[in-house]
């Protein structure tokens, strides 16, 4: 009988179950994702989330695919990076669930299963990869067997920081997508719009990012009278800029002709567009995964759980321990 790989996304916010069939083949999560009503995530509060909702999300999987535990025939999960207690809630259930059934455990690395979905979703081959999430901003190109990260934020990453402005606006978590409203609304009135009195510093130090500053600047200009939708809309597009000019240079220096984004932050359609337009003055292509396989998605790690057992890995218990700083370029890409 055709097994399924299910794979278990724990990293941080949100808990996440997928799927792909036994030719790899990707279907939609089930998750949920905790949302604070006051500050922002609590690393033993949101693993508590996670081991609450899990049994739940987990049967509603199986249910929408018209599938048995029976049917699983490896098990894949999150081994890092993220947040330690979230971490090991995933990484106890995905062992529980091999043991259970006997099956293989393959602990996988987050930031490179961003990328997997989104080649397998997009088609394209040899990406760079602009990856911009809730805790990891970073420009990775692959290179003699690794993904290597080219530029990353020196700080905090873009996600947190537009989370962390939305914050102390009482605009709860997540606030990305509340400020991509209010900047849209902002053009909308301002159909020409200027960069007078809206300028904030720019992010970008050599091939690294950095976001910290520009937020305590864009603050400054809310307090100095500006609305909140006007300092939105120069927020994005400062910030934007910087991801795309630093992708931009790693394309230059690789050679290559593909972008591919990834991550919660590239849900972002200015962003998307921003990136087309950049490449195609490159004639290149900007490729961007449907938003669901953007977010944090179980989905993902179950395709690269495939991947990475289709090439002969597996974990063994002693060596599937969790990692909360685990490197994109940590693992070898045996699989391309
Ligand atoms: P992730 O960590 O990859 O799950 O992504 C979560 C992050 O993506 C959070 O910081 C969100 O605020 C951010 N995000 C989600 N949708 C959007 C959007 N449309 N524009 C900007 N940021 C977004
Ligand atoms: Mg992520």
């Amino acid at each position: 009988m055709d097994k399924w790989t299910l794979g278990i996304e724990s990293t941080a916010h949100t808990l996440s179950f997928g799927l792909v069939d036994s030719k790899g083949i990707p279907y939609p999560s089930c998750s949920d994702t905790v949302s604070p009503t006051e500050g922002g995530i609590h690393p033993r509060e949101a693993a508590d989330h996670h081991k609450e909702v899990a049994s739940i999300l987990l049967g509603k999987l199986l249910v929408q695919n018209e599938l048995s535990m029976t049917d699983i025939g490896a098990v894949s999960y999150s081994q890092g990076p993220g947040l330690g207690p979230c971490l090991r809630v995933g990484a106890a259930i995905a062992r529980g669930i091999s043991s259970r059934l006997e099956v293989p455990l393959i602990g996988v690395n987050h930031c490179v299963a961003h990328i997997e979905i989104g080649r397998d979703q997009c088609g394209c081959t040899d990406p760079v990869l602009l990856y911009v999430s809730g805790g990891n901003t970073q420009v990775i190109a692959r290179l003699e067997g690794r993904y290597r990260v080219l530029g990353e934020t020196l700080d905090i990453g873009i996600g947190n920081m537009l989370d962390k402005f939305a914050r102390t606006q009482g605009i709860p978590f997540p606030g990305g997508p509340v400020i991509e409203k209010l900047a849209a609304k902002w053009l909308e009135e301002n159909p020409n719009p200027t960069m007078d009195g809206l300028e904030l510093p720019y992010a970008v130090r050599g091939m690294d990012l950095a976001f910290s500053g520009v937020m305590t600047a864009a603050q400054r200009l809310l307090e100095s009278g500006k609305s909140l939708e006007a300092v939105c809309w120069s927020l994005q597009e400062h910030v934007f800029a910087a991801c795309v000019e630093v992708a931009e240079r790693a394309m230059a220096h690789t050679g290559k002709t593909e972008l591919l984004l990834g991550g919660g932050v590239a849900c972002n359609s200015r962003l998307r567009t921003m990136c087309e337009l950049m490449a195609a003055e490159r004639e290149s292509t900007s490729f961007a995964p449907p938003r669901m396989y953007c977010i944090d998605n179980g989905t993902m790690i179950a395709k690269l759980g495939f991947l990475e057992l289709d090439s002969g890995r597996i974990t063994t218990y002693p060596h599937s321990a969790v990692d909360q700083y685990l490197r994109t370029d940590q693992t070898p890409i045996t699989w391309v």
